[in-house]
């Protein structure tokens, strides 16, 4: 196995310095391909919490970045991006060994996120108002503000990417940020936190700590000095957030779960749709919000599809991510153990297994095989319920309105897909399906410049192309009465 390179301890990032935790606890660190420890990180405190956003508001309030020339704060966001590339591969070997993942993807983590500070750095000095017209006697014309200090609560399946996608808008738009990376795998956020500094970001502009999220991220949000909130995670925790964000009367974009569907119609290419499928039901073990997780087929299609999936999961390896494997550990025995739980309680069910639906013998860390179900029944659990693990089902459908109303048939609403040749048909079947994204013949099509959020218990807001930056600012319209004698109206 490949050498790991891990510092052993980590500290968190509040004002521009590296701290220790308020009452010096760590939080212990695992492998999850190999459930042996890793490092150690400065476990932050309520009062460490306090202080973070403390130091986004003294930087929110002392204009270091709302009052400056737009373009200023772009060139700061281009140079997080080019420090970011810089520390590719501690990113890469950070995110691989602490959450999992493959080390490919790990490392390319770090190219999407700096090309997240490169587009919403382009857009930082295009934040352009109106100009409305009002009759002679006025002047009247919008800008776009900044709500000041920006609380970010971020989940461990993509850590670096999603505080990322959210600080880089945040930034753009002149807000300070302090980011509640998470307990199981934050240090690939942390090595945001070098970047920021290697750029010259000013102090206490963006604030990152480790710590519980019903202690710190609960402080965090419920702290008086923060203006807006972004939580990117499940539909509990989103539901306790919205609750204080409502108690402070304060904005919130909500990125939550799902259980998405991908439609495939008989006239499609199937080993391009298998390749595809086994993309999006397997990424990352299935650990991803917008992972294929029930795949429609058309009746006619059913067996010989099902039969490429086989085929192409027996090729699958399963092991370390540093070794670049296909199926890499989920996070944790507890992940592991609610992923087996769901496969045993839809086997009981009369779901049918077609393969895995175990944890993969004879491998040391978290391991799950990837798994298909066949005979799912849309009121299953399996059928309805978000397990993030690699798991999917299978259902039949003989009509276009039948797979529709299969494929909304959760209380989900995240992304969706659609199999065919057909252009027609392709967007037809589109504007029926209730997701806040849909791909047609790629799942994973689209990338930082499209749109991204849910609908239903996804949540909303969106996160990603031009759209995001009105999460980030609000409109002031200044409405200007002219006292020139000139003027008759
Ligand atoms: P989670 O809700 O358990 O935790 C997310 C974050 O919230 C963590 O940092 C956690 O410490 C913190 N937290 C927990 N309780 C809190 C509280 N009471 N107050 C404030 N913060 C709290 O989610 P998870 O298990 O880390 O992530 C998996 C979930 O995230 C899945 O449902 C997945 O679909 C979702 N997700 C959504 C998106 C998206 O963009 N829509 C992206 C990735 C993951």
């Amino acid at each position: 196995m490949p050498q790991q390179s891990i510092r052993p301890f980590w500290k968190n990032f509040i004002g521009g310095r590296w701290v220790e935790g308020a009452r010096g606890r760590r939080i212990a660190l695992e492998d999850p391909a190999t459930a042996e420890p890793l490092a150690e990180i400065a476990r932050a405190e309520v009062e460490d919490a306090d202080r973070a956003v403390q130091a986004a508001r003294h930087a929110f309030d002392a204009d270091v970045l709302r009052a400056i020339k737009p373009e200023r704060r772009a060139a700061m966001l281009f140079r997080i991006a080019d420090a970011l590339e810089a520390l590719a591969e501690q990113i890469g070997q950070a995110e691989c060994l602490d959450n999992g993942k493959r080390i490919s993807d790990a490392r390319a983590q770090a190219g999407e996120s700096a090309r997240y500070f490169r587009y919403y750095g382009g857009i930082a000095d295009k934040l352009e108002g109106r100009s409305i017209p009002l009759g002679e006697a006025y002047v009247d014309y919008t800008m776009h503000e900044p709500y000041g200090v920006s609380a970010q609560v971020v989940p461990w399946n993509y850590p670096l990417q999603l505080a990322v996608r959210s600080v880089s808008c945040a930034l753009a738009a002149g807000n300070t940020v302090v980011v509640k990376s998470p307990v199981l795998c934050p240090l690939s956020v942390c090595l945001l936190g070098e970047a920021c500094q290697r750029a010259e970001v000013p102090d206490g502009a963006v604030n990152i700590l480790c710590g519980s999220g019903a202690e710190v991220g609960t402080a965090l949000v419920a702290h008086p000095g923060v203006d807006h909130v972004v939580f990117t995670g499940s539909v509990p925790t989103g539901r306790a957030i919205l609750r204080l964000a409502a108690e402070r009367v304060i904005p919130s974009v909500m990125e939550l779960g799902g259980k998405s569907a991908g439609v495939v119609y008989p006239d499609a290419d199937l080993d391009a749709v298998a390749d595809d499928v086994i993309t999006g039901a397997f990424s990352n073990a299935g650990q991803l919000c917008s992972i294929l997780a029930r795949l429609i087929v058309h009746r006619r299609i059913f067996k010989d599809l099902s039969a490429r999936l086989v085929e192409r999961i027996a090729k699958l390896s399963v092991g370390p991510g540093i070794e670049d494997h296909d199926v890499t550990p989920l996070i944790s025995a507890a992940q592991r153990d609610k992923v087996e739980a769901f496969c045993r309680r839809a086997e009981a069910a009369g779901a049918c297994r077609v393969v895995g639906g175990r944890p993969a013998p004879d491998l040391p860390g978290h391991f799950f095989l990837p798994s298909v179900y066949a005979d799912v029944s849309p009121e299953m659990e399996i059928a309805k319920e978000e397990i993030f693990g690699p798991v999917l089902c299978l259902l039949r459908f003989e009509t276009p309105e039948e797979a529709v109303a299969l494929a909304n048939g959760t209380d989900y609403g995240l992304v969706a897909g659609v199999y065919t040749r057909d252009l027609n048909l392709a967007h037809w079947t589109a504007r029926q399906l209730v997701a806040g994204q849909v791909f047609v013949n790629q799942w994973f099509a689209g990338g930082v410049e499209t749109p991204f959020g849910g609908t239903r218990r996804s949540g909303f807001g969106r996160e990603k192309g031009q759209e995001a930056m009105l999460n980030y600012v609000q409109t002031k319209n200044v409405a200007i009465r002219l006292t020139d004698r000139q003027i008759r109206r």
